[in-house]
């Protein structure tokens, strides 16, 4: 099919939106392996699990064999207000990088929140009052996904206490705004309203506060208040599952047209946007029906997968989560604080830590300046304005196009344009100004956190 009878977005009907999402660990061989109860080193059970997290949701979690999971009608009404999202041929950025490549974006900005997070939050709100709870608590970085929860309970009419890293915090008040305007509360990260984040101000005074600690924050006001239960945005299992709604509409969409891709490029914070692009894709390639290759980017200064350690950590910073298996640079790793773009997490997602160790997927790293330049190039180009996480799958969506004009190769590329950088203009504005700075961990960093990683026989 001629490039000219593929239109600039392809769009789905609503009849055409995924009635079930796709658990990709159904048709992986090597399981990810199961999150472990830190005491015991015994895998987690259910009824542990759902002292933290809402029994449907542990269900999902712990679920490794049913490939399909029916979207009940609530949350698929609800996705219907701003979705199917489109496929967006980069008709322009094609022109312009003069590239035989054929580059196309699955836009996932178009709803308040300005990220895919919304996917997964109205999934894990509704469970939550399905359940009959009074609310529920969770951590946010960037603020992408404290904003979509607050959106999701706010409609579910569910309470929301959002602990938010203290950087962000100070860097973002009007996504603090945002989320106050949906009814949920928010607390800058490490704080004194708890006993873990008390812990953590004593040992670090002065600490802007990492993702780590505020889900250690979390955790503690849900477990401690009844009624209450913890989500999480990003990295678990059952987060991947309801992202799968991405992948499965961006393979429709490309199915309509007979397009398949060759190279699929997401960034990863958690795992959960990428996880959920390249679901169906990759349930392809582990049965063996078709081959493609999976790029995970992600920032330098962050490196999970490119320089960490595939073993057993916490999730958190307060070492009271479960254990997971995955890429990690440690609990204790803080990023600097120069670091600009989202995408914070030490570890990253059981399921891609998994098909990662058995090389079904490559990762790469790329430094904040050269992600802000694609992201500058894209904004002027394709006219929208990019959030810095996504803007890492720009960049090496730009440069594997570049590498398509060398060798001629007219390689059809897909990456997952995860939300807007409306909210990301501190950091726009140090771009703009010349005041960005890379900062590249060093190796004694990395071993220093990595020695900390806890003992498992
Ligand atoms: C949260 C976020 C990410 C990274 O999280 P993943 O779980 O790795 O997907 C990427 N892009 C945007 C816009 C986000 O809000």
């Amino acid at each position: 099919m001629s490039n000219q009878e593929v239109p600039y977005k392809i769009y789905l009907t609503e009849d055409e939106m995924p009635k079930s999402w796709y658990n990709l660990r159904a048709d992986m061989k090597n399981k990810p392996a199961p999150l472990m109860n830190p005491g015991t080193h015994k895998p987690m059970t259910a009824e542990e699990l759902g002292q933290v997290f809402c029994a449907e949701l542990v269900q999902q979690e712990l679920d490794d064999t049913t490939p399909f999971i029916e979207i009940p009608d609530e949350i698929r009404n609800f996705y219907k207000m701003y979705r199917p999202s489109p496929l967006v041929r980069a008709y322009c950025l094609e022109e312009k990088l003069q590239t035989p490549a054929k580059i196309y974006y699955k836009f996932e900005g178009n709803n308040t929140s300005g990220s895919h997070k919304l996917n997964s939050a109205i999934a894990q709100a509704y469970y939550a009052k399905k359940q009959g709870l009074k609310g529920v608590t969770t951590e946010t970085g960037a603020g992408q996904w404290g904003t979509a929860l607050s959106m999701a309970c706010a409609y579910l009419g569910l309470d929301c206490k959002v602990y938010m890293v203290k950087v962000s915090y100070e860097q973002k008040p009007f996504r603090r705004e945002v989320m106050r305007t949906y009814g949920a509360s928010v607390v800058p990260s490490p704080s004194e309203t708890t006993e873990v984040g008390k812990k953590i101000l004593a040992e670090h005074p002065g600490t802007t506060g990492s993702l780590g600690c505020a889900i250690s924050e979390a955790v503690e006001v849900a477990v401690k208040n009844p009624g209450y239960r913890y989500v999480l945005g990003s990295v678990l299992n059952q987060v991947l599952l309801h992202q799968s709604v991405i992948g499965l509409e961006a393979k429709t969409a490309l199915d309509k047209y007979g397009i398949k891709p060759d190279i699929i490029i997401g960034c990863a914070g958690g795992g959960s946007n990428l996880g959920g692009l390249i679901a169906p894709f990759m349930g392809e390639k582990l049965r063996g029906e078709a081959d493609y290759r999976i790029i995970a980017v992600e920032p330098a200064s962050c490196p999970s997968f490119t320089r960490g350690t595939f073993a057993y950590d916490f999730c958190d910073t307060g070492m009271i989560c479960p254990l997971a298996k995955m890429y990690t640079l440690g609990s204790s790793f803080i990023p600097s604080a120069n670091h600009a773009g989202g995408l914070r997490f030490h570890g990253m997602s059981t399921t891609l830590s998994q098909l990662y160790h058995d090389g079904y997927m490559e990762a790469t790293s790329v430094e904040q300046t050269s992600v802000f330049e694609a992201a500058e190039m894209f904004a002027r180009i394709e006219g929208i304005l990019p959030a810095p996480e996504s803007s890492h799958a720009i960049r090496v969506a730009i440069d594997e196009a570049l590498k398509c004009k060398e060798t001629g190769e007219e390689k059809t590329i897909v990456f997952g344009l995860t939300g807007t950088g409306y909210f990301d203009l501190v950091a726009y504005q140090k771009y703009n100004d010349g005041e960005m700075s890379d900062y590249i961990p060093t190796d004694e960093e990395i071993a220093a956190s990595v020695a900390k990683l806890p003992k498992i026989d």
